[in-house]
């Protein structure tokens, strides 16, 4: 299999420069240029990258199927992920919090059953830093009792969690 680069032009936008390097591929197959002579350039590279993508999301998916029964959904966001691991640490010595008022909350689970992250809301610490909450507010709109608010700021007078993932 031959490698071929690709040139990245130099006026190509730094963030979205595949676009600049495969937009100009599709208009000259738009153009009419034989997409045999435009493979024997891109082809090896495109699949390559293509092969690569498929191959990790097939891993991805077979780790979070395989260990699900023991350890619940997302597991790879959870466990496996670089980059959930960096924003959990990060998150630990962040200011954002999620509170809950214990004295308002009669632990119905509503929150919960909304929170697309899975995070245990209701079961969790009155504090809650969680590198998997994404701030979305919407366990704190569909409190009934309006136990839950969002913070930047220090919190006092409850327990603080430093707990990843709770
Ligand atoms: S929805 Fe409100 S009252 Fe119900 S468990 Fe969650 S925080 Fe508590
Ligand atoms: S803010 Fe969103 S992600 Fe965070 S705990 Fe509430 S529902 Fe879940």
């Amino acid at each position: 299999m031959d490698t071929v680069e690709l040139a990245v032009p130099p006026e190509a936008n730094p963030t979205f420069h595949g676009r600049d390097v495969f937009a100009p591929a599709a208009a000259k197959l738009a153009a009419g240029l034989p997409f045999r002579e435009l493979r024997e350039k891109a082809f090896s590279l495109a699949f390559m990258i293509v092969f690569i993508l498929l191959l990790r999301t097939l891993f991805v998916q077979a780790v979070n199927i395989i260990l699900m029964p023991k350890l619940g959904t997302r597991i790879w966001c959870k466990y496996f992920c670089p980059q959930g691991l960096l924003i959990g640490l990060i998150s630990r010595i962040g200011r954002f919090a999620l509170v809950k008022d214990e004295s308002l909350c009669t632990g119905c689970g509503i929150c919960n059953q909304h929170c697309s992250m899975s995070i245990d809301i209701t079961g969790g610490p009155a504090v809650i830093r969680s590198g998997e909450c994404v701030g979305c507010g919407v366990c704190v709109e569909v409190c009934p009792r309006k136990a839950l608010s969002m913070t930047t700021g220090a919190v006092s007078g409850v327990e603080k969690s430093d707990k990843v993932g709770v």
